[in-house]
């Protein structure tokens, strides 16, 4: 597998990063929790695993800084990533609280 940080190192990746924060200049994250913070950070909303084709056509996000560290440890520790919305809804689509229930039925018996 090749290393992904030198990914990080090409042009294609230095124009993606600049476009995104052009497009997108403010964080994600903060923003759905009504903060109004500068992005300097873009982030893979899915995990690229290394792939290239991952890395350079998957969906991109700005963060900044502080979200950008924070959910990613989240993520190592749990696998799934913890910021919430402005209603406590977890963002992550991993999160238990965001799969489809399978099998359960919320009739009362
Ligand atoms: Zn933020």
């Amino acid at each position: 597998m090749t290393a992904p940080h030198r990914y990080y190192k090409t042009r294609q990746w230095y124009e993606l990063r600049r476009l995104q924060l052009a497009n997108e200049p403010w964080c994600r994250i903060c923003a759905r929790l009504g903060r109004h913070t500068r992005a300097t950070t873009v982030d893979h909303v899915r995990r690229h695993f290394g792939n290239a084709e991952a890395f350079f056509n998957g969906p991109l996000q700005s963060l900044c800084a502080v979200c950008h560290s924070s959910i990613k440890r989240a993520f190592e520790l749990s696998g799934h990533r913890s910021a919430c919305d402005v209603n406590g809804r977890p963002l992550s689509r991993e999160h238990h609280w965001n799969r489809p229930r399978r099998g359960i039925s919320n009739r009362p018996r």
